[in-house]
């Protein structure tokens, strides 16, 4: 087919050209003065993105899955309790995780499409009385299987208000530069992220961002046993700009432009309300359409993610299918529980005006192809409605690429 295929998947996201023009170079030497420079302006980047003065960027070659696993075992020992909640695939992972490590998880069921409440994990912290108190709170920020966000600043209120000294341990997997995120204002001890979604990134890096805090546990024997995952020679290694691994050298030049592009360029504030824009339009054309998102609570909406419920007796499988065989455009399938009930539309990373339009355009042809019974255009002129009332921002020029 000629045109572009249209990735609206919740991830991997479409890649800036530029993002893949800084990757396409030889590899260099992970041990010369220029890889150094890399990690370092990596480093410097990520703290930026992560909201953190002097928290620890960690960078794996790996997963978002890999990350998690990095921030469990620096931190938690073998029978270390900790709450989490499960409200869906990602937040649920979570805890199925920590129990494969011997960690005691006290997980709370959720309705998936609700998100955790603040007060929740109050009362349930100040009720931990146990000689074995919990070892951390797991959060995760944005769970994509639903397109639910929880509010972070008011689950920091409720851990402080505890007066608990869990660790504030965060899935930011499909948040982190997407939506706002303020590591040491909401007091997180440990940020998962992946290169994939908001960074613009091909998938293979695993990030963390880790607190002083979380720092300190893991050097005071507070982890399992690890060895790729250890901290400590990551920090030592990273001082000098090295790795005690082999580095994804050109996945570094991609996320040091990509970066650029995001901290230096749009600028996070715009980033956080371009995705916001996007959203916007995303629901109002759901709403058009007469259908229901999965998230309950539309304050909770994710302005990463939309998952919406497709209507009785239609396989939300067949219609994604159809879309993806007739006009290449990838949609989110509904995972878990919701397969078949819902799919899903990716709306974050390097994305426009014009490329949610013929997203939502493509979705209203395959309903219509397969008697899906949504009125053509419903969506578009709602999206298009929503643009038009929030205006354009400024847009930037894009420079050219620099040298390094
Ligand atoms: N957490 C969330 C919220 C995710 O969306 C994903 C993947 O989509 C993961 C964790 C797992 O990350 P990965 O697939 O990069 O291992």
């Amino acid at each position: 087919m000629s045109g572009r295929s249209f990735l609206q998947i919740p991830g991997p996201t479409n890649i800036p050209d530029r993002v893949l023009r800084a990757m396409d170079r030889p590899v260099i030497d992970h041990r010369s003065p220029e890889f150094a420079q890399l990690t370092e302006d990596a480093r410097v980047g990520l703290r930026k993105v992560f909201g953190t003065a002097e928290g620890s960027p960690m960078l794996y070659p790996a997963s978002g899955t890999g990350a998690t696993e990095a921030a469990f075992v620096n931190v938690f020992r073998p029978g270390d309790r900790v709450l989490s909640y499960n409200y869906g695939l990602f937040s649920g992972g979570m805890g199925n995780i920590a129990r494969k490590f011997g960690y005691e998880v006290d997980e709370v069921p959720l309705r998936w499409g609700q998100a955790v409440a603040a007060e929740d994990v109050e009362r349930r912290l100040k009720s931990d009385t146990s000689t074995n108190p919990y070892r951390a709170v797991l959060i995760c920020h944005n769970e994509t299987s639903t397109g639910v966000t929880v509010d972070l600043e008011a689950i920091h209120g409720a851990m402080a208000a505890s007066g608990h000294e869990a660790l504030f341990v965060v899935d930011t997997v499909s948040s982190l530069a997407s939506i706002p995120f303020r590591m040491d204002e909401w007091g997180v001890d440990v940020v998962i992220c992946g290169s994939q979604k908001g960074l613009m990134l091909p998938p293979g890096l695993g990030i963390l961002g880790v607190s002083r805090r979380a720092l300190e546990v893991a050097a005071k024997g507070g982890g399992s046993p690890r060895h790729f995952w250890d901290w400590e020679p990551i920090l030592r290694e990273n001082r000098w700009g090295l790795f005690p691994y082999t580095p994804a050298t050109l996945m570094l030049f991609g996320l040091r432009e990509a970066l650029r592009m995001l901290v230096d360029e749009e600028g996070l504030e715009n980033v956080y309300a371009r995705h916001r824009r996007l959203a916007d339009a995303v629901r109002a054309a759901v709403r058009g359409w007469g259908l229901s998102a999965v998230c309950e609570d539309p304050a909770c909406a994710s302005n990463t993610i939309t998952a919406v419920r497709t209507p009785e007796g239609v396989d939300s499988n067949v219609f994604l299918k159809h879309a993806r065989e007739r006009y290449e455009l990838s949609l989110g399938g509904g995972i878990g529980q919701l397969s078949g009930h819902a799919f899903r539309i990716g709306h974050l990373g390097s994305l426009n005006e014009l490329e949610v339009l013929g997203t939502l355009g493509g979705i209203e042809l395959a309903f219509n192809d397969l008697g899906i019974e949504v009125d053509m255009g419903s969506g578009l002129l709602a999206a298009q409605r929503a643009f038009s009332q929030t205006g354009a921002p400024q847009r930037q020029p894009e420079p050219a690429l620099a040298a390094d």
